[in-house]
């Protein structure tokens, strides 16, 4: 249960409501049991003796005095005001008793509510934080559907948990003390037959709860296999669709779907077992109770009216004993899936800023790649692959580079490396001498822009996607570099213009127009160091033009990194470098390149034909 300790430590930002709480349930349970006790003379006056018995002896707080005491005083009241009197006024305590315990009752849940919203809430923020913070590479490894079932599912269940045993641990455990220690007063003996049976109820509960809580991770694991099952085929819907593929899919999710809701039938037996099987070993106490207090009673040794109390009390402990089972198994579930929550967050934070680290201010001299050797790092392997060797490179500052080579080469993971959207696995790369890692991330990349091929929006107004969450633009700057990657034109065509929502990943424009507004951000962000990947590749050729256009703006004065596919788009870079398997195989501008009969040549060659 360690897991779930750890959700329960935000309690600590709700003092004042924990405390209120247990003040209330105290006094509701104080209330109900004096309802219960106000049983007792209505049973007294109506099968009781009828006259007071003559002296009370001096007081003594034991049953026996107080067993007396409520006699003689019953009687002695029934004489006084008659036995109609008395019943109606015993009616109206009951019912005064019963009201103030109801109304403590809704003051507790009134002064928790705030805590039990409030504690998935800031989980819920932690987590999300949590993962923007992670770096790329723990995203490599995991699928999206996982990770956004245990956003949802996940924290539901904790939720469910926390909720459930907030309200129950308030009251219950008071519930069960003062009714057990009432009980105890009452008669030792009684309470002491119906422990008998104790430590087989923990046994059998508690075996239930673990196996409960082993097949509720396998649950959220088959879970969040179907959320990315369902991710994944949202994103390839048009691919499944071209290759007639829907059925081959359905089947796919059926099978998962089927392996969970068996899964969830398991849970539910399981879980639904515990109740009845409290509630019977609760009777059974309850029938040796019976028995052998009839006994008693039969002796002389309690009055019926006092059994009849404590047998109403004790039945009474059953549904908070029922409630405290159903919290320890909903806590179970719980647990597991606070483990899948905390695996996220405890996830280790590759991409580390230095505690000394430097701001960037400003990129003046060059950027140098020196001894750069780079492999991805995967759960399962355990001999690295490396994806780039030895990569010694310089940039001057106002220069434009391009990088070409045939696909997996390790261009990308290349450019990848400057943001530090990874750390190289040997050598360093250095800004202006100041190596990478020395840096304040944020300064890092406040000074890049990247461009690529998939280009990220989000279902937001054109305008917002453009500023991209930063506020201290003014609409005109949007517009202007909107008009800068030559944006402006299709977007004051959209029926509201730059307040225009764009949908889901911009699903309503075409692959052109979304380019053009990740350009539009670019220009808006003004990096003095741009990266280009691949960023036309998507393109039809009239879109091509307008992006190359757009692009050709944003890169005046700028440093630029371009990864190209078309070997047109980069004839004019000032340096080019060839990659082949994680190596630079050749470097020079296009016409030194085109002089060697090498790669590039080749490349060139093999796309003139086109
Ligand atoms: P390029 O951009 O030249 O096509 P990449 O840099 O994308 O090449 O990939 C270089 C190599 O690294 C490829 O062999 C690819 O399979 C591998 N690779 C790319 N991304 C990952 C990743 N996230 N995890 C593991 N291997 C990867």
């Amino acid at each position: 249960m360690h897991d779930i300790w750890r959700v329960f430590r935000y309690i600590k930002f709700y003092p004042w409501n924990i405390g209120a709480n247990l003040v209330f349930n105290m006094l509701a349970v104080f209330f109900n049991l004096f309802t219960f006790i106000t049983i007792v003379p209505f049973v007294e006056l109506l099968f009781g003796s009828s006259q007071p018995t003559g002296e009370l002896p001096p007081f003594a707080l034991n049953q026996e005095y107080l067993s007396l005491f409520m006699t003689h005083s019953l009687a002695t009241l029934k004489v006084r005001y008659g036995l109609w009197t008395c019943l109606v006024g015993f009616a109206l305590t009951y019912l005064v008793f019963s009201f103030l315990s109801n109304l403590c009752r809704y003051a507790a849940q009134y002064v928790i509510s705030p805590m039990r919203n409030g504690i998935v809430m800031r989980l819920r923020n932690d987590l999300y934080h949590r993962i923007t913070i992670l770096p790329v590479s723990y995203f490599n490894s995991r699928r999206r559907g996982d990770i956004i079932s245990r956003m949802s599912n996940d924290l539901s269940d904790i939720e469910w948990g926390v909720l459930t045993s907030i309200i129950s641990l308030g009251k219950d455990p008071v519930n069960i003390i003062v009714f057990a220690a009432v009980l105890i007063f009452i008669s030792p003996r009684l309470f002491l037959y119906f422990l008998v049976i104790m430590p087989l109820a923990v046994w059998l509960i508690g075996r239930i709860g673990r196996s409960l809580r082993r097949t509720s991770t396998k649950g959220q694991t088959e879970l969040g296999h179907l959320f990315s099952l369902l991710e994944e085929s949202l994103t390839g819907i048009r691919t499944i669709k071209s290759f007639s593929r829907e059925d081959h899919s359905a089947h796919t999710f059926d099978k998962a779907n089927d392996i969970y809701s068996r899964r969830v039938v398991q849970v539910a037996r399981r879980r639904e077992l515990s109740s009845p099987l409290s509630e019977v070993l609760l009777t059974i106490g309850l029938a040796i109770i019976l028995i052998l207090g009839g006994l008693a009673v039969l002796q002389g040794e309690i009055l019926s009216s006092v059994f009849i109390l404590f047998i109403i009390l004790f039945a009474r402990l059953i549904p908070p004993v029922q409630s405290i089972v159903r919290v320890y198994n909903n806590l179970q579930k719980a647990n597991a899936a606070a483990a899948r929550i905390f695996e996220i967050m405890d996830a280790d934070e590759t991409i580390l800023e230095r505690p000394d680290a430097i701001s960037l201010q400003g990129f003046n001299n060059n950027i140098e790649y020196r001894g750069v050797s780079f492999a991805y790092r995967t759960d399962t392997q355990s001999e690295p692959v490396y994806v780039l060797r030895n990569i010694d490179l310089t940039i001057p500052c106002g220069k434009t580079i391009a990088i070409v080579g045939p696909s997996g080469a390790g261009k990308t993971t290349l450019v990848d490396l400057l943001p530090r959207f990874y750390d190289s696995t040997e050598g360093k790369i250095l800004i202006d001498g100041t190596p990478i890692t020395d840096l304040n991330i944020n300064s890092l990349r406040a000074h890049i822009g990247l461009v690529s091929q998939d280009c990220i929006l989000f279902n937001d107004t054109v305008a917002n996607n453009i500023a991209f969450g930063r506020t201290d633009y003014s609409i005109d700057d949007v517009k202007r570099a909107a008009t800068i990657a030559h944006a402006d034109e299709f977007i004051t065509q959209l029926h509201e213009g730059y307040d225009t929502n764009i949908g889901d990943s911009g699903i309503t424009l075409s692959g052109g127009q979304r380019q053009r507004l990740s350009i539009a951000r670019a220009v808006l962000k003004n990096p003095p160091i741009l990266i280009l990947d691949e960023a036309t590749s998507a393109l039809d050729t009239e879109s091509e033009l307008a992006v190359q256009q757009a692009l050709n703006h944003l890169m005046q004065g700028r440093t630029c990194i371009i990864i190209a596919h078309r070997l047109s788009t980069i004839r004019h870079a000032d340096h080019i470098i060839v990659m082949e398997q994680g190596r630079i195989v050749e470097r020079g501008t296009h016409q030194e390149l085109i002089g060697h009969d090498g790669l590039y040549k080749r490349l060139v060659e093999m796309q003139s034909f086109h």
